[in-house]
């Protein structure tokens, strides 16, 4: 099964909320999901960089876009709002 695939059905068996149930779930906590960018879909919009609620997606010199791996928490939720499916979500070693 493709990586985004599983990635939208862990989102579904709500696994983020569970996990850390009761805890506070901060930038940095992710889970074994991590968002990669696919330069050749990507027209460089910022709508991912607006979307990711813990700043985990920076902009560098080229005007495309970038994962802070300590911020970042494995939402997907730029994944999800990227319009030209350029990030997908890749489990982690
Ligand atoms: S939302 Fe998608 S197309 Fe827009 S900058 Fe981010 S990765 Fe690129
Ligand atoms: S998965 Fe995307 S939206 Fe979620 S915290 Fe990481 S960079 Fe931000």
């Amino acid at each position: 099964m493709e990586s985004s695939v599983r990635f939208q059905k862990k989102m579904i068996e709500c696994s983020l909320l569970e996990k850390d149930r009761g805890k506070p779930f901060r930038p940095g906590d992710r889970l074994e999901w991590i968002p990669e960018w696919d330069r050749d879909k990507c027209i460089r919009c910022g709508l991912c960089y607006v979307y990711c609620p813990d700043g985990a997606v920076y902009r560098m010199d080229d005007g495309f876009f970038e994962v802070d791996k300590d911020r970042c928490k494995g939402c997907g939720i730029c994944h999800r709002e990227c319009w030209f499916g350029a990030i997908s979500m890749a489990e982690e070693e």
